[in-house]
């Protein structure tokens, strides 16, 4: 079996997954979630954990980041707008947008899938159709590197990237559970 993506978890599935696939894991689930979503690591021995512990988890669960390819700033009436291009692991393009929103705040867009069915004529997207809907953890993902990668100081997520939110629903809900989730990002759910 695929390691299985940490960040792809809120902390209470990824504590009854541990429960399954590492001896005794349950116990250390919170802190290795926090390690990643919060950190961006995935390092069970800087938590305590033996050799034996930390390659079990190893090779249970996975910390993966799409790739940042390159940044494009542009500036504008309230601020820098900031554009990266991050490539997935099966090397497919994706783009997050970092937005100014004025007194420093900034929100961040996400993809939610790769390409777009929807068509919409005004759309660069839309002229690669639908590739393939974005995974749970390749939306997560989208945050952490924006965060822990870029450095940068976002706080809001719009999901009006590459691809219709809706249409990849299930994958998109899941991700907000997480953003959400106390234990890691601990998104608040308003503005
Ligand atoms: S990405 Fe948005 S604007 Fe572009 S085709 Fe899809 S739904 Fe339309």
């Amino acid at each position: 079996m695929d390691p299985i993506p940490l960040h792809g978890c809120t902390l209470d599935e990824l504590r009854t997954l541990a429960k399954t696939h590492v001896p005794r894991g349950f116990g250390k689930a919170r802190e290795l979630y926090q390690q990643a979503l919060v950190h961006g690591r995935f390092d069970p021995e800087a938590i305590g954990l033996g050799p034996e512990a930390a390659a079990a988890w190893r090779a249970a669960f996975s910390f993966e980041l799409p790739e940042v390819i390159h940044v494009v700033d542009e500036e504008g009436e309230t601020g820098t707008t900031a554009k990266a291009v991050l490539r997935t692991k099966d090397g497919l393009e994706i783009e997050c947008v970092r937005i100014p929103m004025g007194r420093g705040r900034h929100t961040l867009c996400i993809s939610s899938q790769v390409g777009c069915k929807m068509g919409c004529a005004f759309c660069e997207t839309a002229r690669l159709g639908l590739l393939r809907h974005l995974r749970t953890d390749e939306i997560v993902g989208q945050v952490l590197v924006a965060r822990q990668v870029l450095g940068w100081d976002v706080r809001n997520v719009v999901l009006m990237g590459m691809g219709e939110a809706l249409d990849n629903y299930d994958h998109v809900v899941h991700a907000i559970r997480i953003f959400n989730d106390t234990g890691g990002l601990a998104m608040a759910q308003s503005a």
